[in-house]
C-alpha cells in the first residue's frame, strides 16, 4: 500500500510540474519547502482538478500557475488569498459567527464582481465566498463565473436553501470546492449551536447534492471548541465525517472574534494546536479523506499568519478586514480604492508565527469601549500596540532569511530584497 501511495505522490508531482514548468524558476529552497509541505497530503483528482487540499488552488489550474508566477517566483507583495461576504443574511445563528456584529449598507453583486476582479489583479489566486449564507445571494453563480477562469473559488455554506439546479449552476460557473458547515456528529448538538432546527439535515442534504453531482471537491468545514479538542472528541468527529464520503474535513477552532469569546478559557493554546496537527498528520497518512487543519497551514512550521498581508476579507458591507476573524476595518470599498486599502494594511500587518486574532484579542478588549467591530480609527490605534514576532518557516525563505522583512512591505516587489549570501 505504501508503495502505491508513493507512486501516486510522484505522479501527482509530475502532473503539477508539467502544468507549471516555470517551477524551475522558483528559488530552490522554496520549491523544496513546497514539496515537503505537499508531501503531507494525498493529492486527489476531482473532475479535472488535481487537489492537495482546498486552501490551495488545484495544482494543474491557471490559478496555481498564477500563484507560482506572482507569489513563488516574483514574490509580489499583494494578497494571495481573499474572502468576500456575499450576503449578511443567514437563517442560522451560530454562537461563534464572525459576522454577527457587522452592519451597514449591503454591497450589491455588481460591486462584489468588481472587487473580486480587482483582488485578482492584486494577486489573489484563491477566493472564498462566505456570508451570511452565500446561497442567499441570487447572483452567486455569476460571481463565481466572473473570476473562476484563473482564480480558485471556494464556497463556505450551511447548505440551507441549496437546490440541485443551483449546485449545477455553481459547478458550471467554475466552483472548484465547497465546504458545508458541520460542527458535531450529533444532530441535536449541531442544531443547538446554530439555533436552527433542521440545520444538520440541511447540511447532509447539501453534501449529498454536491457529492452526487460530481466534479466539485466536497468538504465539511468544522469549527472545533477547545473542549472538543481537549476531550478527544475530534477523532470521533473525523471518523463520523469519513463515513459521509467527503473529500476533505476543513478544521478550524473557535476564534476570539467577538466579545463573548475574549476569554482565555476558550482560546486554544499552542499545545492544543499541535494536538490537532498531529491528528491531521496521522489521519492523512492513511487512505481516507483529507484532513486540512487551518492551524497547520497557518502554523509557525508552515506559512504562519498572513492576515492583512497575504490574506484579506471584504465583508458583506464592503468593509475591508485583515481576516474574517479580525473584527477590524481599514476602509470601505465604497469610499476608497481597494488597492489603496490593501497597501495601507500591508504596511501595518506583517507575516507572523502566530494567529493575529488569538494573539491580540486582549488589545481588542482594551479598546472595545462598546465598539464590536472596530472602525478605521480604532483599528489604527490597536495596531499601534500590536507587536509582530518572527516569520514562519516558509516566509523566512520567502523574505530571504527575514533580515529585510521590514523593507519588503515598502517594496512593490520582494524580488528586490537582498538574497542571503
Ligand atoms: S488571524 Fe488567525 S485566522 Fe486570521 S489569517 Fe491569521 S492565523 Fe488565520
Amino acid at each position: 500500500m505504501r508503495g502505491v501511495a508513493a507512486v501516486n505522490k510522484i505522479r501527482s508531482m509530475a502532473r503539477a510540474f508539467l502544468a507549471n514548468p516555470q517551477l524551475l524558476f522558483v528559488k530552490p529552497s522554496i520549491n523544496t519547502f513546497m514539496c515537503s509541505y505537499m508531501n503531507k497530503f494525498r493529492a486527489r483528482t476531482v473532475g479535472r482538478n488535481l487537489i492537495v487540499h482546498s486552501h490551495l488552488p488545484p495544482l494543474n489550474s491557471k490559478a496555481y500557475s498564477r500563484f507560482v508566477d506572482r507569489h513563488l517566483i516574483a514574490r509580489t507583495s499583494g494578497p494571495s488569498h481573499a474572502q468576500i461576504g456575499v450576503t449578511n443574511l443567514c437563517p442560522q445563528n451560530c454562537d461563534y459567527c464572525y459576522n454577527k456584529n457587522r452592519s451597514g449598507r449591503v454591497i450589491d453583486s455588481e460591486t462584489i464582481i468588481r472587487i473580486a476582479k480587482e483582488l485578482k489583479e492584486s494577486g489573489v489566486v484563491w477566493l472564498g465566498l462566505t456570508g451570511g449564507e452565500p446561497l442567499l445571494n441570487k447572483d452567486l453563480a455569476k460571481i463565481v463565473e466572473s473570476v473562476s477562469e484563473d482564480c480558485a473559488v471556494k464556497l463556505f455554506t450551511t447548505g440551507c436553501t441549496l437546490t440541485p439546479r443551483l449546485a449545477i449552476d455553481l459547478k458550471s460557473a467554475g466552483l472548484f470546492s465547497v465546504s458545508v458547515s458541520l460542527d458535531h456528529w450529533n444532530e441535536a448538538t449541531h442544531d443547538a449551536g446554530r439555533k436552527y432546527k433542521g440545520a444538520f439535515k440541511e447540511a447532509m442534504r447539501a453534501i449529498d447534492t454536491f457529492r452526487n453531482l460530481g466534479g466539485i471537491d466536497v468538504g465539511v468545514s468544522a469549527v472545533l471548541t477547545r473542549e472538543m479538542i481537549r476531550t478527544d472528541q475530534t477523532e470521533k468527529f473525523l471518523d463520523f465525517l469519513d463515513t459521509l464520503s467527503v473529500h476533505e474535513a476543513w478544521l478550524s477552532e473557535v476564534k476570539p472574534t467577538t466579545k463573548e469569546f475574549w476569554d482565555d478559557r476558550l482560546v486554544i493554546t499552542e499545545e492544543d494546536r499541535l494536538k490537532l496537527v498531529r491528528l491531521q498528520d496521522r489521519y492523512n497518512s492513511g487512505q481516507r479523506m483529507t484532513v486540512n487543519y487551518l492551524g497547520h497551514f497557518e502554523g509557525k512550521e508552515n506559512f504562519g499568519c498572513n492576515a492583512g498581508n497575504k490574506m484579506v476579507y471584504i465583508d458583506a458591507f464592503g468593509e475591508v478586514s485583515p481576516c474574517v476573524f479580525a473584527p477590524m476595518s481599514f476602509g470601505s470599498v465604497y469610499e476608497t480604492n481597494i488597492r489603496q486599502i490593501l497597501g495601507e494594511m500591508r504596511r501595518r500587518f506583517h507575516s507572523d508565527l502566530k494567529c493575529f486574532v488569538n494573539k491580540n484579542y486582549r488589545i481588542f478588549e482594551k479598546h472595545s469601549n462598546g465598539e464590536r467591530v472596530f472602525g478605521k480609527e480604532s483599528s489604527l490605534k490597536i495596531m499601534d500596540e500590536v507587536d509582530f514576532g518572527e516569520l514562519s518557516a516558509f516566509f523566512r525563505l520567502y523574505y530571504a532569511g527575514g533580515r529585510n522583512r521590514e523593507a519588503a512591505w515598502e517594496q512593490p516587489s520582494a524580488r528586490r530584497i537582498t538574497e542571503p549570501a
